[in-house]
């Protein structure tokens, strides 16, 4: 038994295992593969949903924004073309190609802000040139951290609606531990980390961060956010369980960006959890510049589809280079991690994000 029968029903609803979904028929609409891309849009939608992550909402106004992860005239209007960007972020129609085009108004939004929020709590990063101050990274990797926590709920949103549909994949192997899934586990990982976060915000005590700072020359044509909880250091020795319910997973953000004639990247973790991740910060702190390049080349698409590229630079790669990247995208890593083989996030790939 993998639900116990007076767990809560994992479709969400509230109620009992028992009294909800189970041994209720799967719905006809979804055991046909034809519906798949009409279902999958239609999930997608009903999966999103809008809410203020500010912690203190008595100043909310009253609309949630489509926030922008990447800043839209800071950033995604010098990266552009003819007003679109290009990302690897799916949409809510099923798309098999790797790069979909974006307007500057809807590339890397999501409704996770309030108006008053989105405008004030960002201000220091949105009116000011980057200065390295801990205020300023601390609010850039916030919003990496928002997106990521927003997305993820999305995510446990379409399993529930999923469930409810499909009542039968309970069934499937190794897909539910404790009446959970994998993601609606990892939903409750980030709300320590949240916790910290909010905390910070309402104090306006940013020294919360381990963080590294890398300034490369050029402005680049991309930007990206993003967060991962790594089981390895780059020893390949284990740092983290992720499987253990019991045990929160702990994440590294990122955060890169060009501005005025430079590139920055921002690697941070909350410094509370120095210990997990102790390892990897000793190796970040010794790698030489082209190894840092190297690094952010390779782990951007292992880790987030939050990625905006300038279309015409993105066209401009040789076919090998593309093809590169998007394995690295399509999860080679991982692959290679459970065949054993490691994958060296500080060699080069035939791509530079850097140069596009
Ligand atoms: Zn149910
Ligand atoms: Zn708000």
């Amino acid at each position: 038994m993998k639900i116990g029968r007076n767990d809560p029903c994992p479709c969400g609803s509230g109620k009992k295992y028992k009294k909800c979904c189970l041994g209720k028929e799967d719905n006809p609409e979804y055991l046909d593969p034809q519906n798949i891309p009409r279902l999958y849009k239609e999930m997608r939608k009903k999966a999103q949903f809008k809410e203020c992550i500010y912690p203190d909402k008595s100043c909310c106004s009253e609309k949630i924004i489509k926030a922008h992860s990447i800043q839209n005239n800071k950033i995604l209007a010098r990266i552009s073309d003819n007003g679109k960007v290009y990302m690897p972020a799916a949409k809510p129609e099923l798309h098999f190609q790797l790069q979909k085009e974006y307007g500057r108004k809807e590339a890397s939004v999501f409704t996770g802000f309030c108006g008053f929020h989105d405008k004030t709590v960002f201000q220091p990063i949105e009116d000011n040139d980057f200065n390295g101050s801990k205020e300023q990274i601390f609010l850039y990797i916030y919003r990496a951290f928002a997106l990521e926590f927003h997305r993820k709920q999305e995510v446990v949103n379409m399993e529930q609606i999923m469930f409810s549909n499909k009542p039968s994949i309970v069934n499937i192997p190794g897909l539910m531990k404790d009446g959970k899934t994998g993601f609606a586990m990892s939903v409750n990982d980030y709300l320590e980390e949240k916790a910290i976060f909010d905390n910070a915000l309402l104090n306006s005590q940013y020294d919360v961060l381990t963080s590294f700072v890398w300034t490369f020359d050029g402005f680049s044509n991309f930007a990206a956010t993003g967060g991962e909880a790594p089981s390895l250091d780059f020893e390949s020795n284990k740092i983290q369980d992720l499987l253990n319910p019991n045990i929160p997973v702990r994440h590294i953000y990122i955060s890169v960006f060009p501005e005025n004639n430079k590139t920055y990247a921002i690697i941070a973790w909350l410094k509370q959890f120095d210990n997990v991740f102790s390892s990897i910060g000793k190796k970040l702190n010794e790698i030489s510049e082209s190894e840092k390049r190297n690094y952010i080349n390779n782990t951007l698409p292992m880790i987030t589809e939050n990625i905006a590229i300038k279309p015409s630079s993105w066209d401009a790669l040789p076919e090998h280079s593309k093809e590169e990247f998007s394995m690295i995208f399509f999860g080679l890593p991982d692959f290679m991690e459970m065949e054993g083989k490691k994958f060296d996030r500080f060699q080069k790939p035939t791509y530079d994000l850097f140069s596009l």
